[in-house]
């Protein structure tokens, strides 16, 4: 029997939540809070990705609605694509510079190759669906909180 854990470093990840795109996070509301049984909550603008955000649920597996704030954001094309829907999984990780790396290595391709800042002062990076089964990935170090 090998050592799983020796051979895979930075591999210990939960599901943060998942990503659902709409066109407005007012119209969505309503029903994912009834879906999910909890409000609403951490509703956010990130600007340096053209979506506003919302919070629906506790804990992993929470979701995070996204709504376009531009046009040209990417979310927006996601929307023209391929209109609402889940848009991505989004996973915690410890050390994003290390898992970025491994994925690499891996031969996943970056859509980040660098941290950026996300909802809440996380930092996220993304890997392309292309190499992630068709499901766009996010991944997530946590603020010191
Ligand atoms: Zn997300």
């Amino acid at each position: 029997m090998t050592d799983q854990t020796a051979e895979r470093p930075n591999h210990e990840r939960t599901l943060d939540h998942v990503g659902v795109a709409v066109h407005s996070l007012d119209d969505a509301l309503p029903l994912w809070e009834s879906l999910v049984g909890a409000k609403g909550s951490g509703r956010e603008r990130v600007d340096t990705q053209g979506v506003e955000v919302v919070f629906v649920g506790w804990g992993p597996g929470r979701i995070e609605l996204l709504a376009p704030t531009r046009a040209e954001s990417p979310v927006a094309r996601f929307l023209e694509r391929r209109g609402t829907g889940m848009h991505h999984l989004c996973y915690r990780v410890s050390d994003l510079r290390a898992a970025l790396e491994e994925h690499r290595q891996a031969g996943h391709e970056l859509i980040d190759s660098e941290p950026r800042g996300g909802a809440h002062g996380h930092r996220v990076a993304f890997l392309h669906p292309r190499s992630t089964s068709g499901v766009l990935i996010e991944l997530l170090e946590a603020r010191d909180e």
